[in-house]
């Protein structure tokens, strides 16, 4: 199954795609962790990226979809995968779908399952993992924080839309709880859409 983990900053869609790995054994490709890696490495992309990332910018599409391409065109993603953090515009939504289609299989992402959490929440979670991890992440201010969520609601949310659109399965999970009880709903939800499909 090709699953896309949609939903805001610091909702958790990093810590739900290691739960569906563990369960289904599908990879989980997340874009921020791939950036990361090469500011850590210190390539020529993560020495372009860096000052975007800091500022709570998104990098171009171009850049994030060559990333996704080559991902997406290994082995271990024939089986399906997970998408964290990806798509983030409507033109990586595009382009992503139209890679997809491309690439033979069977055709487009399956569905999207949207995290949601109200501000407060998102703000309280960055700001526990910013003091847990000893501010490990640079975005992880509050001033970034908020240019993270108002990228979010101009770029991000439009991207719901064109789903939408589409016709694409969506399902929607109140992120207020417990993570185990949001993976549990996830699981049931995506169990079923198994079952059917
Ligand atoms: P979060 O969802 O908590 O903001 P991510 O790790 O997904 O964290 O992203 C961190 C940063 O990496 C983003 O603010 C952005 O600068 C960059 N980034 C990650 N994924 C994308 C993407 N798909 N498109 C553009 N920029 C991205």
């Amino acid at each position: 199954m090709k699953v896309i983990l949609f939903g805001p900053p610091g909702v958790g869609k990093g810590t739900q795609g290691l739960w569906l790995q563990e369960r289904y054994g599908w990879p989980v490709l997340s874009t921020g962790d791939m950036l990361r890696g090469a500011v850590e490495e210190g390539t020529e992309l993560g020495l372009r990226v860096k000052p975007l990332m800091d500022g709570g910018q998104l990098v171009s599409d171009e850049i994030v979809l060559g990333i996704i391409e080559e991902r997406l065109g290994r082995e271990d993603c024939r089986d399906g995968f997970v998408l964290d953090g990806f798509p983030r515009s409507v033109g990586q939504a595009e382009g992503l779908e139209r890679i997809l289609e491309a690439g033979g299989g069977s055709g487009g992402s399956d569905c999207l399952i949207v995290l949601e959490a109200g501000e407060e929440v998102l703000k309280g979670r960055i700001r526990f993992r910013s003091e847990e991890t000893g501010g490990a992440r640079s975005d992880d201010t509050d001033e970034v924080m908020r240019e993270r969520l108002e990228v979010y609601a101009r770029h991000t949310l439009p991207v719901l839309d064109f789903y939408e659109k589409r016709g694409t399965d969506i399902k929607r999970v109140e992120c207020g709880g417990s993570v185990e009880s949001i993976a549990e709903e996830i699981c049931t939800w995506l169990d079923k859409k198994k079952g059917v499909g």
